[in-house]
């Protein structure tokens, strides 16, 4: 394991087998990876994830259970990894099964997890045959500033989503590869392109880029009251 390079996407062209997805809130990652399947569903798909929180919306790809369901399935071994998300205080977790159905099936399975289940995923790697690429999402902080507030939150919890940002970013050292999410159609192609090795990822510049998000939560704080204009 190589920190710091994506040579891993062209070493790994035919033996990798698991691609992992993060990105903090509101970078577009769930855009991305949906828009990035439908255009390679014959050979990649979207793991189904398990969660105990509520659906917000009808076409979330999630199996939504019971903290007692969850509790079962856990003590069953179904779980690849699991996840307690501070941001939601609830549990999350990739199924075993889910991810061999996949294999099964003959595609590359795509797991949009967060940073704790990339761990867990990369230490039990070897033991499962695994070969994961970890691909880690970005977007200026004005974009995600922006999809933040499409989302219609109050400012409150834009600003607290963009300080957990703030300390999101430090982990992003640690993933082979990186897209950024200037536009969708960009951001898909890159993908593409980092996955299949074609391209080097850029590597941002985490500092500079935790500057921008600080500077941001500045402005937001200080025109507070004063009307922001996307
Ligand atoms: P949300 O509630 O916004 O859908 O997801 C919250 C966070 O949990 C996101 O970072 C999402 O990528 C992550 N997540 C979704 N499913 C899983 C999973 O199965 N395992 C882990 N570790 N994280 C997940």
């Amino acid at each position: 394991y190589r920190k710091g390079s994506c040579n891993k996407g062209e070493r790994r062209i035919f033996g990798m087998n698991l691609i992992i997805v993060s990105g903090v809130s509101g970078v577009g990652k769930s855009t991305i990876v949906k828009r990035f399947i439908e255009e390679n569903s014959e050979k990649y798909e979207l793991a189904r994830s398990v969660t105990t929180r509520k659906a917000r919306t009808e076409n979330e790809y999630y199996t939504f259970v019971s903290r007692e369901e969850f509790q079962a399935l856990l003590e069953e071994g179904a779980f690849l990894e699991t996840n307690l998300y501070q941001g939601s205080k609830e549990l999350y977790g990739t199924p075993g099964r889910e991810v061999e159905r996949i294999v099964a099936m003959g595609r590359i399975p795509v797991l949009e997890i967060d940073v704790n289940g990339k761990r867990q995923i990369e230490s039990s790697a070897d033991q499962n045959y695994f070969s994961p690429i970890s691909i880690c999402i970005t977007a200026p902080p004005a974009t995600v500033y922006r999809r933040l507030m499409a989302r219609g939150e109050p400012m409150k919890n834009i600003v607290q989503r963009l300080k957990t940002a703030v300390e999101e970013i430090n982990i992003a050292d640690e993933y082979d590869c990186f897209v950024e999410n200037k536009d969708l159609e960009t951001a898909v192609k890159d993908m593409k392109a980092v996955i299949s090795g074609k391209s080097a990822t850029k590597r941002p510049d985490i500092n500079k880029y935790r500057n921008e998000l600080i500077d941001l939560i500045h402005i937001i704080q200080n025109t507070e009251g004063v009307g922001i204009s996307g």
